[in-house]
C-alpha cells in the first residue's frame, strides 16, 4: 500500500474518541467508524429518504443511500490518488447525510420552520446528533463513539453561537480554521455526485431535456463529444456516457487542481492545512464557474420544477403536520419517543420537547412520515 501524504489524517495523529477504547485488532481507526456507520440505524434509513425525487415515484432514482455511496465511491478514488487516508474519507462520505429529515431539502426547510422559536434544524447538525447521542447501540457509550476528525468531517458548517455549545468538534468555525483534507474532499465529492445524479435523474424523471441541458456548457462539451463519436447511439446510452463522462471530467480537474494547490502551498502536516485561510482542495476556476452554470441550471430547471414543487410543498405540509401534533400532545408519540420528549422537558423546558419532537420526525424515512400522518389524520386509518 502507497504510503499516505504527510499531510493526511493517520490514526496515530487522530485526536480520538470522546469515550476511549482500546484500538480495534484488524482495522484502523477510520475503518472502525466506517463499519459503525455501515452497521448504523440511521444508515439503512438513507434506503428510503428522497434525494431530489421521492421514494415511490419510481425504483430507479438515486435515494439518499445511493447518493452517500455515490460520495464514497468518488471521495475515495481522489483519497487514493492524493495519498490521504481513504478510510477516513469514505467514513464522512458514508455519514455525511444521516440527520437529513424525510422528503429531501424540503423536509429540513419544514423542520427548521418548525424548531424557528427552539434553536432551529439543521442537516450536518442533526448528522453529528446521529453519530454522538441518537444511535443507542452501544454497551459503554451512547453515540457510536466516532473519531474526532469523522465527526470534524460531518460536521460541514456551522453557526458561531452554536460552534459555542458543541466545543472542539466546531472550535475551527470560532478560529476560522480548515478542516482536514479528507473532511474538504468529502464535501467536494458529495457536490460532484449530486450535481451529476441530479442531471441523470432529472432526465430519467422526463423533467429535464436534452435540448435543455445543452444550454449548460459543461453538458453541452460532453455531449457533443458523445454524438460525434457515436452517431446513432440510443439516447439512454448517450445520457450515461455523458454523465460518466462529466464525472470523470471534475474528478479529474479536482484532483489535478488540488495536486498543484498542495505543491504551491508546501504544507507539511495536518496543522498547516488547518491553519490556511481557505480550503486546499478544490477545482480550477474554469471548472468552477463551469459547476456555478450548472447548479443554477439544476436550482432554476429541475429543483423549481412544478412537480418537484408539489412534491416539497406536500412534504412540507406533513412535517408541519406531524411536528405541530406531536409537539401540541406528546402523548400522541410512540412510548419511546414520549418518555424523551418528558426528559427533555424536565431538563431543558418546551427546547427540549421540540427537540425530542425533531429528532423523532427528521428520523423517518419518506413512507414512515406518510403512513403516521395516516395513522394521526385519516380516520379511518387503524393506529
Ligand atoms: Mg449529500
Amino acid at each position: 500500500m502507497t504510503e499516505l501524504a504527510p499531510y493526511a489524517i493517520t490514526d496515530p495523529i487522530s485526536r480520538g474518541r470522546r469515550h476511549a477504547e482500546p484500538a480495534p485488532e484488524y482495522r484502523n481507526h477510520f475503518q472502525r467508524d466506517r463499519d459503525r456507520i455501515v452497521h448504523s440505524t440511521a444508515f439503512r434509513r438513507l434506503e428510503y429518504k428522497t434525494q431530489v425525487f421521492v421514494n415511490h415515484e419510481g425504483d430507479l432514482f438515486r435515494t439518499r443511500l445511493t447518493h452517500s455511496i455515490e460520495v464514497a465511491q468518488i471521495g475515495r478514488a481522489v483519497a487514493r490518488t492524493l495519498r490521504l487516508n481513504e478510510d477516513l474519507t469514505e467514513a464522512i462520505a458514508l455519514a455525511h447525510d444521516l440527520g437529513h429529515t424525510p422528503f429531501g431539502h424540503a423536509g429540513q426547510d419544514a423542520l427548521n420552520h418548525c424548531m424557528t422559536e427552539f434553536g432551529g434544524f439543521e442537516h450536518n447538525l442533526q448528522s453529528l446528533r446521529v453519530v454522538d447521542v441518537l444511535e443507542e447501540k452501544y454497551a459503554e457509550f451512547v453515540g457510536l463513539n466516532l473519531c474526532f476528525e469523522t465527526r470534524e468531517g460531518i460536521l460541514k458548517h456551522c453557526a458561531v453561537p452554536k460552534a459555542k455549545e458543541l466545543g472542539d468538534v466546531a472550535q475551527r468555525f470560532l478560529t476560522k480554521q480548515q478542516p482536514s483534507l479528507e473532511a474538504q474532499l468529502a464535501n467536494l465529492a458529495d457536490e460532484i455526485a449530486y450535481n451529476n445524479h441530479d442531471i441523470d435523474d432529472g432526465l430519467r424523471a422526463g423533467l429535464l431535456s436534452l435540448d435543455q441541458l445543452r444550454a449548460v456548457e459543461v453538458f453541452r462539451v460532453q455531449h457533443d463529444a458523445v454524438i460525434q463519436r457515436y452517431p446513432g447511439l440510443n439516447e439512454r446510452r448517450v445520457i450515461h456516457e455523458v454523465v460518466r463522462r462529466m464525472i470523470n471530467q471534475q474528478v479529474t480537474d479536482l484532483i489535478e487542481h488540488s495536486r498543484a494547490t498542495l505543491e504551491h502551498s508546501s504544507v507539511k502536516n495536518v496543522d498547516e492545512v488547518r491553519a490556511q485561510a481557505g480550503p486546499l482542495l478544490g477545482f480550477s476556476q474554469a471548472m468552477s464557474a463551469m459547476n456555478l452554470e450548472l447548479k443554477r441550471f439544476l436550482r432554476q430547471e429541475l429543483y423549481a420544477h412544478y412537480r418537484v414543487y408539489r412534491m416539497s410543498d406536500k412534504a412540507k405540509r406533513i412535517l408541519t403536520a406531524l411536528f405541530e401534533a406531536f409537539m401540541h400532545d406528546p402523548k400522541l408519540l410512540p412510548p419511546e419517543h414520549a418518555q424523551k420528549a418528558a426528559t427533555g422537558e424536565r431538563e431543558d423546558g418546551l427546547p427540549g420537547r421540540a427537540r425530542a419532537v425533531a429528532d423523532y420526525v427528521a428520523g423517518m424515512t419518506d413512507r414512515y412520515a406518510i403512513r403516521e400522518y395516516r395513522r394521526l389524520f385519516e380516520p379511518l386509518e387503524l393506529t
